[in-house]
């Protein structure tokens, strides 16, 4: 064992996993392009002012969460993404994407990095998936959005996931709930816990999806944002839901979720599983009209996205039994050589089934043949082809299914005709 461990809150993914992961992604890449949107990689760190503004600084994740370090002595401090959402719309209006008021349907795949305390499914680095619908923001567009989330779970296969959803009202209702809030929380100044103290000056909104049982009894008795809402914001929500329901997405609305950053308006959603602990959170998003203006943009960039931790994702999915299905990475054949004047003859010959598509493993260490056969079984091949002499000399083959141990003989071209026939059946990739 080496005298190094991996960084507390990070994790290695071996073979096995990253078969999983390559599944979960290649679902999310067809379903992304079923409704239009492509893929955006943006860098790993960004400056440190980018997630100030961007996230707001009341919020955990700008007050304590952030690895932040200074590249140069005297450079702007850098910090590695702890979201995507703030890159996305950097990278966007740098370019000038919006300068024709186009619309953009960009999804991503990648690590972020939070300074929490590691616990199950909480990690310091961790992925997510996403999508972010910029340059309109119409109920259509949220629900573009969610449909898009909540398809890739159900082709993924996943049961039993909770919708919550709620509408947070345009910057304007918001301010007035807030004073509302504050003031009705001020007489229970002393049974409030230390984090929502410090949340009833900075961002009152964060107490109501506080998860200290004292303080949701408190919430429930709490003005709701809902009775700050003016016509046109509630039938913004109403209508949202209205597509939501004639797609029958299930959904339950959940006044008290608020979401932990600062830049969402409107609507506001969170899917949850109770196949997991404490942190249940697999996604969530919501609209936030706001953020482009804050990055210091000349004009108005609606927008709608959502964000999905693979690693809560595969958790949900291993406890609902779905990761024992995928299809694997073994190979389809292992070339096992009889004796070892044929060992170059058996180089070819995986070789040409390469060439033909179809993945072949042989040993490179001189084995033994029964050492082979044991490499065949461990590496976990659905066949064994066999070169001896005899083969070598007929030009015809035996091939072994390991499952079956049936055998059959033929010749070359017959065998890679017979293999790339199963190929397609057992090939993750194809
Ligand atoms: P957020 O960006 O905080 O809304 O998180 C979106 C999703 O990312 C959550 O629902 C989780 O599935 C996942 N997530 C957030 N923080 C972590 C973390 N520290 N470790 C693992 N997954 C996380």
């Amino acid at each position: 064992m080496s005298q190094f461990q991996s960084v507390k809150g990070t994790r290695d993914i071996f073979p096995e996993e990253s078969v999983q992961w390559n599944h979960v992604e290649s679902v999310v890449r067809t379903h992304a392009a079923l409704y239009g949107f492509r893929e955006i990689r943006i860098p790993v760190f960004e400056y440190t002012e980018l997630f100030r503004r961007g996230i707001g600084s009341t919020t955990d994740i700008v007050g304590k969460e952030m690895f932040s370090f200074q590249p140069d002595p005297k450079g702007r401090s850098v910090t590695l993404r702890p979201e995507m959402t703030a890159g996305v719309m950097r990278a966007a209006l740098q370019k000038n994407l919006f300068s024709s008021g186009m619309v953009h349907k960009l999804f991503y795949i990648g690590e972020l990095f939070r300074k929490e305390r590691p616990q199950a499914g909480r990690q310091r680095q961790f992925s997510q998936f996403g999508a972010e619908l910029l340059g309109v923001s119409s109920p259509a567009a949220v629900a573009e959005v969610i449909s898009l989330m909540m398809q890739v779970f159900s082709s993924l296969g996943l049961k039993g996931l909770r919708l919550r959803i709620n509408t947070l009202g345009d910057g304007e209702e918001r301010s007035r709930f807030r004073e509302a809030l504050q003031a009705w929380f001020v007489p229970f100044y002393d049974t409030l816990d230390e984090a929502s103290k410090e949340r009833l000056e900075k961002n009152p909104l964060r107490i109501l999806d506080s998860k200290n049982p004292t303080i949701q009894e408190l919430v429930a008795g709490a003005p709701r944002l809902y009775d700050y809402l003016k016509e046109t914001s509630l039938q913004d929500f109403e209508k949202v839901l209205f597509y939501l329901g004639e797609r029958d997405i299930a959904y339950d609305i959940d006044h008290r979720l608020v979401r932990g950053l600062d830049y969402y308006c409107h609507t506001a959603f969170e899917v949850t599983s109770s196949e997991l602990g404490a942190q249940d959170a697999i996604g969530g998003g919501g609209r936030y009209d706001a953020l482009a203006r804050e990055l210091g943009s000349s004009m108005d960039v609606p927008a709608t996205g959502f964000a999905v931790g693979m690693e809560r994702l595969l958790i949900t999915m291993e406890r609902q039994g779905l990761l024992a299905a995928l299809p694997s990475d073994a190979p389809l054949v292992y070339v096992v050589v009889q004796q070892p004047d044929l060992v170059d003859n058996g180089m070819q010959l995986a070789w040409q089934l390469r060439q033909a598509d179809i993945s072949a493993e042989i040993d490179l260490a001189g084995k033994s043949m029964k050492a082979q056969m044991r490499e065949a079984n461990r590496v976990n091949a659905s066949y064994a082809l066999f070169l001896g002499a005899t083969e070598y000399s007929t030009g015809c083959y035996s091939l072994k299914n390991l499952a079956t141990s049936e055998q059959i003989t033929l010749t070359l071209d017959a065998i890679l005709q017979f293999l790339q026939e199963r190929r397609a059946q057992k090939s993750l990739y194809s």
